[in-house]
């Protein structure tokens, strides 16, 4: 078979280890170029996510400097659409297009796509049937990057050298000394005590997705974990409530919502609720606290020039009106970005 004139190659990379070096070079002996997609990048830091793109495509840079400047090796960011494979498959697609277009002979860029199949996780990589299969040896090593992580983020903090190459290990060796690894670190003993404390769930939430005039409500969480993120209004439902009645309760406890009257009632609240578009999100990763299913429900308040009131910027729910177009999915905790991206149809 003719050799791929583009390869693709789908990774988070927290962080980059030799496994991933050892695919990359396995592939760029079957393609001419190779384009490197970091997945995840715009979320925001979490314990399972630490680095941000740029810093992953540093890493990548600092193993393969040579192959960057022949223009062989080429990275470029990829977000998550956690509730819509299509939409994530059509930004991959997108991704590739721009980059590959046409080959150099006019003919359509032939593709292929790597990528080792290492568990149920790896489903993605039947999503592409239009792309041949780049074939890697083997797993190198049983390593992955959640050990890695699991071994950096502690008081003591490791930086595996054996499973990293040096500028990434380098990399590593500086970052912890910042503030953003101590965030991270409190944010994972946080985590690591969440189960002992509440057991590992199932545990059922309500979330309120509340438009008003192109913006919507939202609270910033004022603790661990994602202290500081953008969320959902929402919340734990009680033993002896409905899951309708949680979001209701939630919200007017975490916002204030009020009208010109005050505080609105629950039952006023309820009317604004589109009860067909109520969904429940419950990506088993949606949440490292362990498995939390949330209920989202679609509150439409009337379009009006002047937006309900909600509580200012002093109360410990700090709860805020925003554009919508003003949003990017890094401000958000947890899948909250991609809830609102399935509830408001963005
Ligand atoms: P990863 O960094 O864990 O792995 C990247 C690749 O390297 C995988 O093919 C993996 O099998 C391979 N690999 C890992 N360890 C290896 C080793 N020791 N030897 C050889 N190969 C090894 O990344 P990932 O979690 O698989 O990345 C998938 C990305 O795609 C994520 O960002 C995910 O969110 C995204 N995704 C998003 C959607 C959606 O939003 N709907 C759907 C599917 C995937």
């Amino acid at each position: 078979m003719a050799k791929a004139d583009f390869g693709v190659f789908i990774g988070r990379f927290q962080p980059l280890h030799i496994g991933h070096e050892h695919v990359i070079r396995q592939a760029l002996e079957q393609v001419d170029r190779l384009i490197v997609l970091v997945g995840s990048a715009s979320t925001a830091r979490n314990p399972r996510n630490p680095f941000t793109f740029e810093e992953r495509a540093a890493m990548i840079r600092s193993a393969f400097a040579y192959e960057i400047a022949e223009g062989r090796l080429l990275i470029e960011p990829l977000g998550d659409h956690l509730y819509s494979d299509t939409a994530w498959v059509t930004e991959v697609q997108r991704r590739v297009n721009a980059l590959a277009g046409e080959a150099a002979g006019g003919h359509p860029a032939r593709v292929a796509l790597t990528g080792y199949g290492k568990d149920a996780s790896s489903y993605y990589l039947k999503l592409f049937p239009e792309w041949s299969n780049i074939q890697i040896n083997s797993q190198y090593g049983t390593f992955s990057s959640s050990d890695v992580r699991k071994r950096y983020f502690q008081r003591i903090p490791e930086v595996p050298g054996t499973i990293l190459s040096a500028g990434v290990a380098e990399w590593m060796e500086e970052f912890k000394m910042g503030p953003a690894f101590r965030t991270l670190l409190e944010e994972a003993e946080y985590l690591a005590d969440y189960p002992k404390k509440w057991g590992k769930g199932p545990f059922v939430t309500a979330d309120a997705v509340v438009i008003q005039s192109g913006h919507i409500l939202l609270v910033e969480r004022g603790n661990a974990p994602g202290k500081g993120l953008l969320a959902l209004p929402g919340g734990f439902v009680d033993h002896d409530e409905r899951i309708r009645d949680a979001a209701v309760r939630e919200l007017r406890e975490e916002t204030g919502i009020s009208d010109a009257k005050g505080q609105i009632p629950p039952a006023m609240l309820a009317s604004f609720i589109e009860d067909s578009r109520t969904r429940v999100f419950d990506a088993p990763g949606r949440s490292l606290r362990g498995r939390v299913i949330t209920h989202a429900f679609l509150f439409r308040l009337p379009e009006r020039r002047e937006l309900f009131q909600v509580r200012g910027l002093d109360d410990a729910a700090h709860a805020q009106w925003f554009r919508l177009g003003d949003l990017k999915p890094g401000m958000f905790f947890e899948d909250h970005w991609s809830i609102i991206e399935e509830m408001a149809d963005l």
